[in-house]
């Protein structure tokens, strides 16, 4: 078993929705990896692919360390849930 990456730099994974916004796209985490909370990111216009947007992003975590908001997360697409 040969560990090469210290698993603090491993950036968590947000499973985030794409939605319509009010004239842009919008990637919704219903809960966030780090502090539990949903949050929203710009997904970009409407005549713009939104998936170029995913990856790594800064956390919008209000309760988190400086260090930690910074380290933020990676959103990942995940399929639209029947509501
Ligand atoms: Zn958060």
């Amino acid at each position: 078993m040969i560990a090469t990456t210290p698993t603090r730099t491993i950036t968590p994974e947000a499973p985030a929705r794409l939605v319509r916004g009010r004239g842009c796209w919008l990637w919704i985490v219903p809960r966030c990896p780090l502090c539990g909370k949903r949050h929203q990111h710009g997904g970009g216009h409407f005549d713009a692919d939104p998936r170029t947007l995913l990856g790594h992003r800064v956390g919008h975590c209000t309760r988190l360390s400086p260090a930690e908001v910074a380290r933020g997360y990676a959103l990942v697409e995940v399929a639209q849930e029947a509501s």
